[in-house]
């Protein structure tokens, strides 16, 4: 497990054993800090035979060889991998809740991004989150709590994996040999290791140094075609590029170089760039980027 992540899943562990451990968890944090990690500890934890009441998993037992054969009959997990969780996959998870487990144990459902669930969805879960069966546990990663129903937020514990020391993930990420000093944009993902880590593996490194240059150079000739073809490179490159740019106008507001029109006229582009791509399916990816970049550069023309 990742350094940073011990203590919470240590205070989770004596809650577990002070029979405080709530039946609905749900993990939070920024992307690339664990979550989904510490989560799937947990359920190893909490559906391990050996398991007592420690929380914690022998990884030998049935249920640890199930797990690891990504096999285990009373494990549920909703990876939130298409753009939203719908009512039909929380129904299926309901169902899942109410019939007993076939390892006697516990029963575990694992729902990544809740933050995509529809509003119906988020609806359908409620009365499972209110009135919990003994031995079930739902657990939940979030990026994004301002995007989940203040009635769902009520009903669950919520846990924060969040990088204190950034000194513990740069020795982290040095022991993998992702040195990224080279790079002046790479200490902002100091707190998000494992998008440094992702992105290394992918060897897409010089793709996010790309989206640096070109988003310190955004009223310059822009190729579009190019930008395209880099961004395309990774799902997170979206994210990071808007950031990139957020991270530019900021500092040309401050000293003075845009107005705060201008700003926010360029904040407004970006949103819809943003919002298009995780909404519109089959979105025409050229034409979105091109609207962006020649709206803002449109936007900072003018004076
Ligand atoms: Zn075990």
């Amino acid at each position: 497990m990742y350094p940073w992540i011990d203590l919470v899943h240590k205070q989770l562990q004596d809650s577990f054993s002070q029979n405080r451990f709530h039946h609905a968890q749900l993990v939070h944090g920024l992307t690339g800090v664990g979550k989904s990690e510490l989560v799937r500890n947990l359920s190893e934890d909490l559906l391990c035979i050996n398991s007592t009441n420690m929380l914690s998993s022998c990884g030998q037992c049935k249920s640890c060889l199930l797990l690891r054969a990504q096999n285990h009959p009373d494990l549920l997990y909703l990876a939130g991998e298409s753009s939203s969780i719908g009512v039909d996959e929380v129904r299926a998870l309901n169902e899942f809740v109410f019939h007993s487990a076939q390892q006697g144990g516990n029963k575990v459902v694992v729902i990544e991004q809740i933050e995509k669930m529809t509003e119906s969805a988020a609806n359908a879960l409620l009365k499972t989150l209110e009135e919990p069966a003994p031995k079930r546990y739902i657990l939940m990663t979030c990026n994004d709590l301002s995007k989940v129903k203040a009635t769902v937020l009520s009903r669950c514990n919520q846990v924060q994996v969040a990088i204190l020391d950034k000194t513990v993930s740069q020795q982290w990420l040095d022991s993998k040999g992702i040195t990224s000093q080279e790079f002046v944009w790479a200490e902002r993902f100091c707190k998000q290791p494992l998008l440094l880590e992702a992105w290394a593996n992918q060897g897409v490194i010089s793709e996010v140094d790309e989206l640096w240059k070109v988003a310190h150079d955004i009223t310059s000739v822009v190729d579009i075609n190019t930008l395209e073809s880099t961004l395309s490179k990774d799902a997170s490159l979206h994210a990071v590029f808007v950031r990139f740019l957020i991270e530019v106008f900021k500092q040309q507001l401050a000293a003075g170089q845009i107005n705060f029109m201008q700003f926010h006229n360029c904040s407004k582009q970006m949103e819809k760039y943003m919002s298009d791509h995780h909404k519109i399916l089959g979105i025409n990816k050229t034409l979105s980027l091109s609207n962006l970049v020649f709206g803002i550069q449109r936007v900072l023309k003018q004076d």
